[in-house]
């Protein structure tokens, strides 16, 4: 994410609901089927979701753990007036499950008929009724009328060394911790809207007055579906990848000149990073502006599509440095997973490096280096760990981003830049479609620069764990 802004956040009384037990040996897979009526107009949409949860570790278990993450943007921002609600939870027959709801609906407890043994699968199935707010950071109604609508769906808790992820939200950072699942998405809308959702569009089916739009989204770590009455669709190739673009001039700075340079500019990283960390694992990246709240936008990364928020400093390199952060997350976030809550720096300090870099490689003359350096040696944060939790960063965007993307290129210099790249790609091959941590970083860092002493001199100046 790249905020535009800062915004004031109002606190927020959070209480967490107790964990497991004992930590059992548990592993999931998961595939979504989710099928819904949306109505731009009204501000509401239907859906029921079909959850199919395969226990692939060697203990069982009754219960699962739900995240429902649109309900987030409710909490921190007090709005009102939206909310994803929960109305129904059954087993694959309909018979109905307990459940209980929490962390403002972010969270949901799930008590299984008979326990989940390993190997099988359980199929629960959620009924839900949305309504949608006014843009609240990245989630509602922008002002132009275009819908955002990230994480509206439920998405199966990660279990870890730590058990499942009940973290209560903090107001840093993006927030989520997911495994990467396969979805099947059918919504159908009033004619008149384009819609679009990170993933394959299968079919675009004219019925009686609706359109309804099927997706397959594979190898996703969430979902999110856009729609506008005034998009425009822009199209490029980056190799094998369609980069397909929905925009809506309605939106101020969405010009036909700025759609070009966002459009370049993320068929230019998508090739550059594929080059650099492995190929992009989708066939399309979906591109749409960054909807305008009334004081603030966010550009923001999601599992194969990325908004863009079209000021960038009115500058064509500020537009391209917004695209290549976002198109980075392709990589540190969605194909190698992190923990957003408890070591944010893993996707967002790797975004900003690599976006660096394809800056550099775009020719710019950008100075992002040292204003990197500026903000990394700021007096609140020139002693921050670049691995702390969101919360605990003192100022986050300098020791999350700039304090992180300076502990990067620090460990490039020391190495040498092919010695450093080298690391990130197997760093990136060891993770792909998983989920790392910082020591995972580290290890692969240390294995390639065996004992060197001004490496090691960086870690420790830099990292805690
Ligand atoms: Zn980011």
């Amino acid at each position: 994410m790249k905020r535009a802004m800062l915004l004031c956040l109002l606190a927020l009384a959070l209480t967490a609901l107790a964990g497991c037990g004992g930590r059992a040996d548990l592993a999931f897979e998961e595939r979504y089927a989710i099928d819904g009526d949306l109505d731009p107009a009204g501000r509401t949409m239907t859906y029921t979701q079909r959850a199919e949860i395969t226990n692939t570790g060697t203990d069982e278990t009754k219960e699962l753990w739900f995240h429902l993450y649109a309900n987030m943007y409710k909490g921190l921002f007090q709005t009102e007036d939206g909310d994803v609600a929960v109305t129904s939870v059954t087993d694959g027959a309909g018979a109905p499950l307990r459940y209980e709801r929490s962390q403002e609906g972010v969270l949901y407890w799930v008590e299984l008929a008979v326990p989940l043994a390993p190997g099988e699968t359980a199929v629960v199935v959620f009924g839900c009724e949305v309504t949608i707010p006014d843009l609240a950071q990245k989630y509602g109604v922008s002002k132009a009328g275009d819908l955002q609508l990230p994480g509206f769906n439920l998405q199966l808790a990660v279990y870890d060394e730590n058990g499942w992820d009940t973290d209560p939200l903090q107001e840093e950072g993006d927030g989520r911790y997911a495994r990467t699942a396969d979805y099947d998405v059918t919504v159908r809308a009033p004619e008149g809207y384009a819609l679009a959702c990170n993933g394959d569009e299968l079919a675009v089916t004219d019925l009686a007055g609706v359109t309804e739009y099927r997706y397959r989204c594979l190898d996703r770590r969430d979902l999110v579906l856009i729609a506008s009455k005034g998009y425009v669709r822009r199209e490029r190739q980056a190799g094998d990848v369609r980069v397909l673009g929905y925009f809506d001039p309605n939106t101020a700075m969405v010009t036909e000149t700025a759609m070009d340079q966002v459009m370049d500019a993320a068929a230019f990283a998508l090739q550059y990073f594929g080059e650099l960390f492995g190929p992009y694992p989708h066939q399309t990246l979906v591109v749409t502006n960054a909807a305008l709240g009334t004081n603030f936008a966010v550009s923001m990364e999601y599992s194969g599509l990325i908004t863009v928020y079209f000021d960038g400093d009115g500058s064509t390199s500020g537009k391209e440095m917004v695209t290549y952060h976002e198109v980075a997350h392709q990589w540190f976030y969605a194909a190698v997973g992190s923990d957003e809550n408890r070591e944010p720096w893993l996707d967002e300090a790797f975004a900003e490096f690599a976006g660096y870099l394809c800056l550099e490689a775009a020719g710019s003359d950008w100075p992002c280096w040292e204003i990197a350096a500026n903000a990394a040696g700021a007096e609140q944060v020139k002693d921050d760990k670049v691995d702390l939790p969101a919360d605990e960063h003192p100022v986050y965007q300098w020791g999350v981003y700039d304090r992180g993307c300076l502990c990067l290129k620090e460990l490039m210099d020391a190495m040498g830049r092919d010695a450093f790249l080298a690391v990130l790609r197997g760093y990136c091959q060891d993770h792909w479609m998983g989920i790392a941590a910082t020591a995972d970083f580290t290890a692969a860092v240390r294995a390639a620069a065996g004992s060197d002493g001004a490496v090691e001199d960086i870690l420790a100046k830099y990292i805690q764990n």
